[in-house]
């Protein structure tokens, strides 16, 4: 995969941290921006290809963060420069509500095509993962004529105001940004790693139902909302059956299941989605991310009869389904599918469970190992008898990482998740040093 890349993929380190250039854009940054706005490193891009973010300073850090799981096939892959040179030099914008081109078409027939389900669909395009979810919900909504949406413990579906009453975690997502949209009601979500030991994904689902049942009525329930993967509530993967279970019990009840798949589609697990690993065909799913190789695009795609209820111009917005856009994103699948980066993402998993998994039996600090693809997590506990989480274990080993020069992220409702989201592009030497930098970490940690 050598020709595939424009920069040397390897972790180069100049000396200080952050260099002097990233220290004069931080100060410059500090009055400009403000802090509520954080960043996980302080330093600042001035290049990315493959699996290496270049700083101002000269550095090359391997990142296992692709951006939060957006730029999958590199951050400037070259079918995707090209698109976006090509399309932009024609027109930036016209807005698809005034005048219609056919880059976005083509993209909801691939999404049409892609995503699991032979029945008739429909995609709408908007720009950011929320807004995709929030349509969602407008689209079950106006489908069902019913109110109620369900969403689930450690969820995350975004920071507007009704992405924020879906997400889970308080701090730092909504506190303080209240009152939120009502008729959100929250259920158990099936969490193996802490869940009883002997319940599996039926018994999870029937718990969550119960819930339902008897807290809301499900005749209320427009939708059921539900990432495949959980992302920023710890890369939780739902106990086998709990999924397709839930989704006989909605389908039989009338209501629409939702599947976020912002953060688990597009390859990221091994499959284009992640609902496809136990054959659940969503009503509607959630894409963004990982969708345009970087650039912003989002969208829903479902079920064709949903869509026939909402009116003419219900559903829309003046950049959703930017030309450039669109160019990116064709770019981008066109090169899932010829790098086969769903292979990728299963060479992905087969390094990194080869080099952690022995962790979990051998540090009494590593509680759980899980993840699909290269959507996998490491869980931290203060001993493996109370699963007490441990966040400053996470927090310590990201940072050793970053020392070495691996850019990794944590996740979690406790945040004590470290979390690898490694570009599907980047080559196995380089995350195979990037490994063995992450186990020196931990073992430096425990
Ligand atoms: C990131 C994320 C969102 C929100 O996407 P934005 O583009 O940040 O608005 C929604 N759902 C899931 C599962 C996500 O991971």
């Amino acid at each position: 995969m050598v020709e595939m890349y424009r920069l040397p993929q390897d972790i180069k380190l100049t000396g200080e941290f952050p260099g002097p250039v990233s220290r004069a854009l931080g100060q410059r940054r500090s009055a400009a921006v403000p802090a509520s706005v954080a960043s996980g490193m302080p330093v600042y891009a001035v290049d990315a290809d493959g699996g290496v973010i270049v700083d101002a300073d000269g550095n090359s850090w391997a990142d296992l963060g692709s951006g939060i799981a957006v730029t999958s096939v590199g951050a400037s892959a070259p079918k995707v420069v090209q698109a976006v040179q090509e399309a932009v030099a024609h027109f930036t914008h016209t807005c698809f509500m005034v005048t219609p081109y056919e880059g976005y078409v083509a993209v909801a027939e691939k999404l049409n095509e892609l995503t699991p389900g032979n029945f008739e669909k429909r995609s709408v395009l908007f720009n950011s993962g929320a807004e995709a979810v929030e349509n969602a919900v407008k689209i079950a909504r106006a489908a069902t004529g019913r109110n109620a949406v369900v969403v689930f413990d450690h969820a995350y579906h975004g920071r507007t105001n009704l992405t924020m009453a879906l997400t889970a975690k308080a701090a730092p997502y909504k506190k303080g940004f209240g009152p939120f949209a009502p008729e959100i009601y929250r259920v158990p979500m099936s969490y193996p790693y802490r869940d009883e030991p002997t319940m599996d994904g039926k018994e999870a689902a029937q718990r969550t139902i119960d819930v339902i049942e008897k807290q809301i009525g499900s005749e209320y329930v427009a939708a059921i909302v539900l990432e495949p993967i959980q992302g920023e509530g710890g890369f939780i993967v739902p106990a086998e059956g709990f999924m397709p279970a839930l989704v006989s019990w909605a389908r039989e009840k009338g209501i629409v299941f939702i599947a976020d798949e912002v953060q688990s589609g597009f390859c990221r697990t091994g499959k284009w989605f992640a609902s496809e690993y136990e054959g659940v065909e969503p009503d509607l799913v959630t894409t963004a991310k990982g969708i345009a190789g970087g650039m912003p695009l989002s969208a829903v795609t479902g079920r064709a009869e949903l869509f026939e209820k909402v009116q003419p111009g219900g559903l829309g917005g003046t950049y959703g389904g930017n030309p450039v856009s669109c160019a990116a994103a064709l770019a981008a699948i066109e090169t899932m599918q010829e790098w086969d980066l769903n292979a990728r993402a299963l060479r992905i998993e087969e390094i990194v469970t080869a080099k952690l998994t022995p962790l979990v039996e051998e540090l009494d600090i590593v509680g759980d190992f899980r993840g699909r693809g290269a959507m996998l997590a490491l869980e931290f506990v203060a001993d493996s008898i109370s699963k007490a989480p441990h966040p400053t274990a996470a927090k310590d080993v990201a940072a050793y990482c970053r020392d070495h020069g691996v850019l990794i992220l944590t996740c979690g409702t406790y945040g004590n998740v470290v979390r690898l989201l490694p570009p599907l592009a980047m080559p196995d030497e380089l995350l195979e040093q990037a490994m063995d930098i992450l186990v020196a970490g931990i073992r430096d940690v425990a």
